[in-house]
């Protein structure tokens, strides 16, 4: 004979007609030839029968609101059950409806329910979900034997005390003997929540209390296994809806389980456990909507590595104070404190006690604050007068977040991870308690820092440190080659790193893309177009993701509107990393405002692309000065395009031809004015003269552009066609050069004495190293106190798309490694 497995599906679960179908796919999967099958009220049925009641004692009208439900009900029967049974059942669900109006019709004229008459209206979402799936199921026709409709109020007995329902399992067993057929295969569909009393009064297992039921049939059968089949992948290491990286629990204890579900897991319940406990069954909590995946296992030893399972909150809490020094060395205090207390059935949630027994601290539903304080004060009346206890202090608007995990003990660090996490997030901490199994650690905070709290914990024990949140912004040229690296890469930094990247918002002039996962790098053209109307304030926040540990904003465009963000961005702690020129080479305050915000912050600010693109020249000036050395001179060719030109031409052909071919060939700007202009050189040497430690603004660079005034505000079209008018002065100039054996070449300086900053052609020596570079390659020469007569030099290609977004990506993995990433 089979044993026994006991399935038992929430309220989400069986929530409509599709829902039930696929019940019914995962009970006939179901391999045991005796299955348990115990169901919930439909989604917010139990919710509607409540309010029922609530509404009749104010007098208000319930009619409309059960007609609701007998709709709700008739319908998924018309589809699930057609013909006949529909009929049958609709017909018995009629004279539950005329019962329940009867039922309202008292409680509208004495205007109160008794807890009898609330119980048993809220049952009945129970009895329809279990009548109509047992019918339907029987249609189905697929489970082998009977399928029987088990009215679960035949079978439990319970009593009621403050500490919840108490199963009177003999009672319950005997009923279970009668009902349910011994030795035949059969399926049982099981109501849920509803219970009896000894005396034979209807009663519920409590809210949520169908897990409960699972269980306790789990004993009656003697079942092999328990699943509780919800709408979450299984016991997650979090609330999913305020951690959105919240993770399955491979398995747990059952003790982890039941301390989860105390501290607030609401997936389980805690009452759920004791009897699977005692009889060691197994318990499976998966997933309706994905049969598929393997859910989490709740069982005596667990099989798993990690030593914190789960960080869980209960809000609405109020933490009750109690000081004085009249409590020092005085025995029984704690005692007479919680026995006043217990008296008064009011259930402490958490207590922490300072070793100096000063003050004794401990929290209480929130709903209970008054009552609390009236029960402390009227215990302690004589102290508080006689003044060996000063205070009876209650904060309310409390949450109590708790981390829970077996492998805790004996874990050194642990207290340290989460008061950090808690830290490093600005949360405040009101209390601590660690029960001495040193399963649990307990703080009491802020409600309103709860949210950020559980984040922050639960990225502390469950990401990577090196989980990144990143946005970029314009993702044109040099942005989109840095996507494909990313995307070609990102596996790997994973893997080998624990580098976790994570695109969470792309954003254009035109539009944006934000997303709580990930965009794939390799999808951000799809994503944006769904995208919304830029907003550079929700981009930020969402990018600056609470749960997330860092974020980094990556700014491709050339904007100057984005470069003014920088000072609030790295003020508020997210790294920029950047091959815009704008914010570095604009006003000296800006540039100022950014760099006290990043040192106040701690934060990182990155932009080796936006000078010489990939090529190491900021680093290497940066390493120079930091080691000591001291800059005197800084000269080089900036410009890739410029350099092109002036290597190419040689006076054979016009200027105005090499500059055509040049644009033809991609070497310049779309409108080649950028290029010729200086403007674009003089920037980055203002960039290089700040690193260097000069107070230099871009109208103090002493720049010799290419284009006369004439020619500079004229259209595109209208310039190449009056490019020829460069020609005649740019001969002479070079005609010059060569009649003293030099070559004209378009150079940038700075000079530390003198504070100069000059941009400009100049004639060279033929031997000089910048007269001999590759096609479009940029140049530096350093002359520091070190580097004297023989100056260091960085040379290689310094423009295009591939090796800028390279420049990029290198800061953004070196932002990795200040944050502590081992690469
Ligand atoms: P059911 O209707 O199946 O009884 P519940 O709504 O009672 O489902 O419980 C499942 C819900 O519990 C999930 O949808 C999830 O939002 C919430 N939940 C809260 N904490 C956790 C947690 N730690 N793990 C899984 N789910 C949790
Ligand atoms: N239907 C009941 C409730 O909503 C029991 C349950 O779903 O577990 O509380
Ligand atoms: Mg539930």
């Amino acid at each position: 004979m089979h044993r026994w497995r006991v399935h038992k599906f929430g309220g989400s679960s069986v929530a409509d007609a599709a829902c039930m179908q696929r019940v019914a796919d995962i009970v006939e999967r179901e391999t045991s030839a005796r299955a348990g099958v115990v169901l919930s009220a439909s989604r917010g049925v139990t919710d509607a029968l409540l309010a029922l009641i609530t509404q009749a004692e104010r007098q208000q009208p319930v009619d409309d609101a059960v007609h609701a439900l007998r709709e709700r009900h008739v319908e998924m029967a018309r589809t699930l059950i057609p013909g006949t049974s529909a009929d049958a059942y609709t017909e018995v669900l009629d004279r539950d409806c005329q019962d329940i109006t009867g039922i309202l019709h008292a409680v509208h004229l004495t205007r109160s329910a008794s807890s009898a008459v609330r119980d048993l209206v809220a049952g009945f979402g129970e009895i329809w979900s279990t009548r109509l799936f047992a019918r339907y199921l029987a249609a189905r026709g697929r489970r082998p034997g009977r399928v029987i409709w088990v009215d679960a109020r035949d079978v439990v007995r319970v009593d009621w005390s403050a500490l919840g329902p108490s199963v009177r399992w003999d009672e319950s067993r005997a009923n279970a003997l009668q009902i349910i057929p011994g030795d035949v295969d059969a399926t049982l569909v099981i109501t849920g929540f509803i219970a009896r009393t000894a005396d034979g009064l209807q009663t519920t297992l409590g809210r949520n209390g169908s897990d409960f039921s699972a269980s306790i049939f789990g004993d009656l059968l003697d079942a092999e296994e328990i699943v509780i089949w919800t709408d979450v992948d299984g016991v997650l290491s979090a609330d999913p809806r305020r951690v959105p990286d919240a993770r399955v629990i491979d398995s747990l204890s059952y003790h982890e389980a039941m301390e989860l579900a105390y501290f607030g897991a609401k997936v389980i319940h805690p009452q759920t456990m004791a009897p699977a406990v005692e009889k060691r069954i197994p318990i499976w909590i998966r997933n309706t909507f994905a049969p598929d995946k393997a859910g989490s296992l709740i069982c005596e030893s667990p099989n798993s590595a990690h030593p914190v399972k789960g960080i869980t909150s209960i809000d609405g809490i109020a933490l009750v104070n109690v000081e004085g020094a009249g409590m020092i060395g005085v025995p029984g205090t704690a005692q007479r404190l919680f026995g006043a207390l217990r008296e008064d059935g009011i259930s402490v949630i958490l207590i922490s006690q300072g070793s100096s027994e000063h003050s004794i601290c401990f929290a209480i539903p929130h709903s209970e604050s008054e009552r609390t304080a009236r029960t402390v004060r009227h215990a302690f009346h004589a102290e508080l007068n006689g003044g060996q206890i000063q205070n009876v202090d209650v904060i309310r608007g409390c949450s109590i977040l708790s981390v829970v995990g077996d492998g805790m003990a004996g874990t050194p660090g642990i207290a340290a991870q989460v008061f950090g996490s808690l830290g490093a997030s600005g949360v405040n901490v009101r209390a601590i308690a660690q029960g001495s199994s040193e399963r649990n650690i307990s703080v009491v905070i802020d409600e309103r820092q709860t949210t950020r709290a559980l984040r922050s914990v639960h990225a502390g024990f469950y990401l990577s440190p090196h989980t990144i949140s990143v946005g970029i912004i314009g993702p044109g040229a040099v942005g989109s080659v840095l996507l494909d690296q990313l995307a070609s890469q990102s596996a790997r930094l994973t893997r080998d790193f624990h580098i976790d990247l994570r695109l969470r918002g792309v954003m254009t002039r035109r539009a944006m893309a934000l997303c709580d996962s990930a965009i794939p790098f390799d999808g951000w053209r799809d994503a944006l177009k769904d995208g919304k109307a830029p907003d550079m304030l929700r981009f930020e926040d969402h990018v600056n993701a609470e749960h997330l540990p860092h974020a980094v904003i990556l700014d491709c465009s050339a904007s100057d509107d984005v470069a003014e963000q920088y000072p609030r961005w790295l003020g508020a702690g997210i790294h920029v990393v950047t091959p815009n020129k704008r914010a570095n080479s604009g006003p000296l305050e800006l540039y100022d405002d950014l760099h006290e915000s990043r040192r106040a912050a701690g934060s990182h600010y990155l932009y080796e692309a936006t000078v010489g693109a990939g090529l190491p020249i900021i680093q290497t000036l940066r390493d120079l000065r930091e080691t000591g050395d001291e800059i005197r001179r800084i000269e080089g060719i900036l410009s890739g395009t410029l350099a092109y030109l002036f290597n190419v031409w040689d006076g054979k052909q016009s200027f105005s031809e090499v500059v055509r071919v040049a644009k033809a060939n991609g070497y310049t700007e779309p409108d080649p004015r950028d290029d010729l202009s200086g403007t674009d050189v003089a920037r980055k040497l203002v960039i290089l003269g700040r690193e260097m430690g000069l107070r230099l603004e871009l109208s103090g660079v002493e720049l010799e552009g290419l284009i006369p005034p004439s020619l500079s505000a004229c259209d595109l079209d209208e310039f190449m066609n009056r490019l020829t008018e460069l020609d005649a002065p740019m001969l002479k100039r070079l005609e010059a050069a060569h009649a003293k054996g030099k070559v004209l070449r378009y150079v940038a300086a700075l000079d530390a004495a003198s504070s100069r900053a000059t941009v400009g052609l100049v004639e060279l020596e033929r031997t000089h190293p910048f007269a001999n570079i590759n096609l479009t390659d940029n140049i530096v020469r350093f002359v520091t106190s070190r580097y004297d007569r023989n100056p260091l030099v960085v040379q290689g290609p310094g423009a295009g798309p591939a090796v800028t977004a390279g420049g990029v990506f290198a800061d953004l993995l070196r932002v990795c490694a200040y944050l502590g990433a081992k690469l």
